[in-house]
């Protein structure tokens, strides 16, 4: 028997329970892994309230880890017992030990220790899509980031910067602008003293951002909106303040032609090439120093409400990971 974090039924923090639960042997095509770390991660208060229904209660959830390879299924032939791996997104991590699908899991370089990997593989990777992919920054480029203190927002900062664009970033406090400035930001908005709106037209010469990159969601959609040149892109990627209410389209006209996504981390990395291409394209910014993992927090595995309480309350800055 092993422990777990798990929810019996939809909740707050006090919700998560430490569970004694029976892991079993890998079946077809599975691996046991011993973890030794787990991200800690928004989506994981958007499973545990109920805002993302799951298939099923009780549930274990977390979706980001890095640990050991214990045992492999019987037609398992791309791992073996002592073999590091990570993975992200796949729920079920808030455990010491799980079963997981091979084909999920990425072998780690030596040089990544599993802490980094727990810390970085969920949020760079989206980092990784947002900037390459769904709208691919160029240098000169003028972004802005909200949230730019936090997991995503300081990795954002310091990828984008590192691909040559000047970054605008909103915070809640001056030590956050300092992180988030730490972290490449050229510009950290105290959004709490300051109208970012009107900020990001001072930065742009009243031109606007071609990319809003928000994760923040419901307080701040309509105006990310108003921080667009016209023909931008707006990014819409988390609702760590809430859900955004339904939009009129004609909005977006009477804007300038905007453009709205609402990407996730899941579509971008499904099949096993693209999970593995931006896997390498992450641990390659990082090996490099274009990008610094800061964990700014670690908890036990088992104080995983403390955890969330942090996160909820925007107490947290940088990365945080649970140990098992
Ligand atoms: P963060 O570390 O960024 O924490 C959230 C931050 O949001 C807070 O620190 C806070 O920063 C800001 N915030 C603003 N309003 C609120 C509020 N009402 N309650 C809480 N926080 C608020 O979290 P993550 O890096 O883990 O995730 C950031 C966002 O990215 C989340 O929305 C998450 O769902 C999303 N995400 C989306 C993915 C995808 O595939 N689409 C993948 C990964 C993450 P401040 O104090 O400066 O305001």
């Amino acid at each position: 028997m092993v422990h777990a974090i798990r929810i019996h039924d939809y909740g707050g923090p006090e919700a998560l329970r430490w569970d004694e639960i029976e892991v079993g042997d890998p079946g077809p095509g599975q691996v046991r892994l011993r973890q030794t770390a787990v991200g800690l991660n928004y989506i994981d208060t958007y499973h545990r309230s109920g805002a993302y229904k799951l298939p099923q209660l009780p549930a274990i959830i977390g979706t980001e880890g890095a640990g050991v390879v214990e045992a492999v299924g019987p037609d398992v032939t791309t791992l073996k017992p002592g073999d590091r791996v990570g993975y992200a997104p796949l729920i079920g991590a808030y455990a010491e030990s799980r079963l997981a699908p091979a084909d999920r899991l990425i072998p780690l370089p030596s040089w990544i220790e599993d802490r980094q990997a727990a810390a970085m593989l969920l949020q760079g990777m989206t980092a990784q899509f947002l900037l390459r992919s769904t709208y691919a920054v160029q240098p000169g480029d003028t972004i802005l980031v909200q949230a730019a203190a936090g997991g995503v927002g300081q990795i954002l900062c310091q990828w984008a910067k590192h691909l040559g664009a000047t970054v605008i970033g909103t915070v809640s406090s001056d030590e956050k602008a300092e992180l988030a400035r730490a972290a490449g930001c050229d510009h950290p908005i105290v959004y709490t003293r300051e109208n970012f709106v009107n900020r990001v037209k001072d930065l742009t010469d009243g031109q606007g951002v071609p990319v809003v990159y928000d994760g923040v969601g419901k307080t701040t959609f309509m105006d990310s909106l108003d921080c667009l040149r016209p023909r931008g892109f707006m990014v819409l990627f988390g609702a760590a303040s809430g859900p955004v209410p339904p939009l009129d389209l004609q909005v977006l006209a009477v804007k300038g032609s905007l453009y709205v996504t609402r990407p996730t981390l899941f579509s971008y990395v499904a099949k096993r090439d693209d999970l593995m291409a931006s896997a390498a394209d992450l641990f390659e910014v990082v090996h490099t120093g274009g990008v610094t993992i800061n964990v700014g927090q670690t908890f036990a595995l088992r104080d995983a409400a403390e955890a969330h309480r942090a996160l909820e309350s925007r107490a947290t800055t940088g990365s945080t990971v649970l140990l098992p």
